[in-house]
């Protein structure tokens, strides 16, 4: 069985090694992240071309860069949201392999 199609498609992961739960991506992304009352962050992985905004403006304003967004168009990341006055556009490490 492949997982391959699981794996396609826009999509964001949070490092929960970096996460430090400030749920500032709730505050700039509600539709995709919530921090719940058990204290775990619960997030949107998929990603539908609307969601593309939201997600890269999630990711620049975290402030551990655990958010990271794959797979949007041009694979410009977070850089579709980059402000002007963002002369190097910062992206968040790759999840650990298990
Ligand atoms: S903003 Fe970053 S550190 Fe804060 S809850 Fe979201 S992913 Fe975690």
């Amino acid at each position: 069985m492949s997982f391959e199609r699981f794996r396609s498609g826009p999509r964001i992961s949070v490092d929960n090694d970096r996460c430090e739960l400030y749920a500032i991506c709730q505050a700039e992304a509600p539709e995709l992240f919530e921090l719940g009352p058990d204290g775990r962050l619960r997030y949107r992985r998929r990603l539908a071309e609307r969601d593309y905004q939201a997600a890269a403006a999630a990711a620049r304003c975290c402030p551990t860069q655990a958010i990271s967004p794959r797979g949007l168009p041009g694979d410009r990341g977070i850089e579709l949201t980059g402000k002007p006055e963002d002369s190097a556009p910062r992206r968040a490490e790759p999840p650990r392999q298990r």
